[in-house]
């Protein structure tokens, strides 16, 4: 049995139906790719984008980002 490295299971990677703030309308598929640094004044915690929206502007989830703190790599 071949499984995918990426399968959507979990509620470690949250995807699912909600507001892209890329191309400002819902999609399916979409991931939390920001933070809100700021006071949660609208209630959202985050940014979420859809696929094509990340692959455009190339936005990492932040389910996929590196541990903050770990930027220190070889450069
Ligand atoms: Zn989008």
């Amino acid at each position: 049995m071949a499984e995918p490295t990426q399968t959507a299971g979990t509620a470690t990677s949250p995807t699912g139906y909600a507001w892209c703030s890329w191309h400002k309308n819902f999609s399916d598929g979409t991931r939390l790719v920001q933070l809100s640094d700021q006071g949660s004044a609208f209630g959202a915690r985050g940014l979420f984008a859809c696929e094509p929206c990340r692959e455009v502007h190339h936005l990492v989830p932040v389910a996929d980002q590196p541990m903050p703190g770990a930027e220190a790599d070889a450069t």
